[in-house]
């Protein structure tokens, strides 16, 4: 199935992820329609259409997908039923098995487990009990982490001692019917690969970026990650292995950690574009979002190669607005907005805000991006551009 411009692609979900595919879309002559619970939600600024409904109105969602030529997701909590109700419709892509696999923290670490593929050494808990027995066979420190739901640090928690004790707070704190335990591995540095795979099996992947967090959320991507040629290869070969392994048709950001001996091992999959990848958009032949679109569209992809020898991205978030901003368009600069004129001073730096009607801390509400001759001066230049927005 070959779908040309001016077919119209369904996303399930409409924050920043179904925005900037969006654009990417509208650009190529493609139409947007988009499913949210949220009126005026960012992806709705750029689509066509915007359908307002939860994602378990089964009959909002059939509708729905009646008006479209394909169905994609940037939220990955919908429901099973409405996944199977649409794909009676349309093709989902990536597949609702995929989907399946990678929003489940245990079936994700069984299907990489036995594929071959290196992860942290993990138990499966339904009881504190589970838990308990865990402990013992990986040892303290070690996090647990809730199968389902979880995201940004959210749903787990750290476990530092081996006793029956800590066991039950960290079970009782968790306080979900699945868990995965995971051994505490110690790691020199967090890197992403983000690719693509077509139906009929190409395959492109963007150089290993180095993700620096700040409280659990990502703060900084550096593009190329420093790596020995062997490891940036290796992680490479690990991405491509896991998206022939899946079935992969769309993007996949495979996050891992880099080990003190420099060997790689998985922490996690998102089947679709990633916060770690926005600085494709401005910084590489053909974006994340283009990848998305080219491949669930049956096309050949698109060149991902960087268009300088570096670039960065800083996130936005929330933080950076006064306590109760409105974030409607306004002429009056108030004195505690974010600066940006100071920021957009900076004039090799692009700025993305996401259109989010209220800013609150830890809320992705934009980034900033930049290329450079080198990793260190993107990173350091886009920092130097978001501190400006602090300046009042
Ligand atoms: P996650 O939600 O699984 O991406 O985990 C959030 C963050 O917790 C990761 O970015 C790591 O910094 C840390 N983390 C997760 N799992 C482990 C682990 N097994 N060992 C050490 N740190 C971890």
């Amino acid at each position: 199935m070959v779908l040309n411009p001016g077919s119209t692609i369904g996303v399930l979900g409409g924050g920043q992820l179904g925005r900037m595919l969006a654009i990417a879309a509208r650009r190529m002559g493609y139409r947007i329609h988009v499913l949210d619970p949220v009126e005026d939600c960012p992806t709705a600024h750029v689509a066509d259409l915007q359908v307002t409904a939860h994602y378990d109105d089964i009959d909002a969602v059939k509708q729905f997908a009646q008006h479209v030529d394909v169905i994609t997701f940037e939220f990955e909590n919908v429901p099973a039923e409405s996944l199977n109700a649409i794909a009676a419709i349309h093709p989902i892509l990536p597949s609702p098995e995929v989907l399946h696999t990678c929003r489940h923290r245990v079936r994700e670490k069984q299907f990489l487990d036995s594929n071959g593929i290196p992860v942290a050494p993990f138990h499966v808990c339904q009881s504190a009990d589970d838990v308990a027995a865990g402990l013992e066979k990986l040892g303290a420190p070690a996090i647990l982490k809730s199968a389902e739901f979880g995201y940004d640090g959210k749903g787990q928690i750290r476990i530092d001692t081996p006793d029956a004790e800590a066991a039950t707070h960290a079970w009782q704190t968790i306080d979900a019917p699945l868990c995965v335990l995971e051994k505490f591995v110690r790691f020199s540095r967090e890197i992403s690969v983000v690719c693509a795979r077509t139906t009929t099996g190409e395959f492109a992947a963007y150089p290993p970026g180095q993700n620096d967090h700040a409280n659990h959320i990502l703060d900084i991507t550096t593009v190329p990650a420093q790596l020995p040629d062997h490891v940036t290869q290796q992680a490479i070969e690990l991405a491509h292995h896991i998206a022939d392994a899946i079935g992969l048709v769309g993007v996949l950001a495979v996050e891992m950690f880099l080990l003190d001996d420099n060997q790689l091992i998985i922490n996690e999959l998102a089947p679709r574009p990633h916060n770690s990848g926005h600085y494709t958009f401005d910084a590489c032949v053909t974006c994340q979002f283009e990848q998305q679109l080219r491949a669930i569209c049956g096309l050949p992809l698109g060149d991902p190669s960087l268009l300088r020898p570096a670039a960065a991205m800083a996130n936005l978030l929330g933080d950076l607005w006064p306590p109760t901003h409105s974030h409607s368009p306004s002429t009056t600069h108030n004195a505690t907005d974010p600066n940006w004129p100071a920021m957009l001073a900076h004039h090799d730096v692009k700025l993305h805000l996401y259109g989010k009607q209220s800013a609150k801390p830890g809320r992705k509400m934009g980034h900033l991006t930049t290329m450079a001759d080198t990793p260190e001066s993107a990173q350091q230049k886009v920092i130097a551009a978001r501190d400006a927005l602090k300046n009042i």
